[in-house]
């Protein structure tokens, strides 16, 4: 196994991810854990970087196309307030979004997103196993959907591997 926690996570069967949603061209998309914002999902790249720079322009596209792929999934699921995207690597140096939906009633509404919320707010909501699950399903529909994917180029390059 590869020393990088990511790069682990995108080599594993999907199988092997309790919260595995889909695999897109370019990326796995993953549920996170913490579910204190309720949908808050992983976009990471199958490909080892630390920089969108270090991507080549066609791959950054679609890397970030997915993206936004995956964000109008969220939206189309969860009855969210505002969507968050961020790129950070610092504990983990392999490209992967944060896409993190935001409720005017969640703890934090106006300001930024917590990225480690329960070190500051512990929450027994977000350990909630069937809840996570059906978030799951219901954005791997989304996804799936034709008239979702109609949209995005990338679910024609998922679909013809
Ligand atoms: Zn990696």
């Amino acid at each position: 196994m590869s020393e990088c926690f990511m790069c682990n996570i995108v080599k594993k069967p999907a199988s092997a991810l309790p919260l595995f949603i889909s695999d897109l061209a370019s990326s796995r998309v993953i549920l996170n854990p913490n579910q204190l914002f309720k949908g808050r999902t992983f976009v990471i790249s199958k490909k080892h970087a630390t920089e969108l720079s270090q991507l080549r322009d066609d791959e950054r596209r679609q890397f970030i196309e997915e993206m936004a792929y995956v964000a109008e999934a969220l939206e189309k699921v969860f009855n969210l307030d505002k969507k968050n995207y961020t790129l950070l690597g610092n504990v983990a140096p392999h490209l992967h979004w944060h896409l993190i939906p935001r409720y005017k009633d969640d703890p934090y509404w106006g300001a930024p997103s917590i990225i480690n919320p329960e070190r500051s707010s512990p929450t027994k909501s977000t350990r909630n196993a069937s809840k996570r699950f059906n978030a799951i399903s219901k954005i791997t529909d989304v996804l799936a959907s034709p008239v979702h994917a109609w949209h995005y180029a990338c679910y024609e390059d998922r679909t013809e591997g």
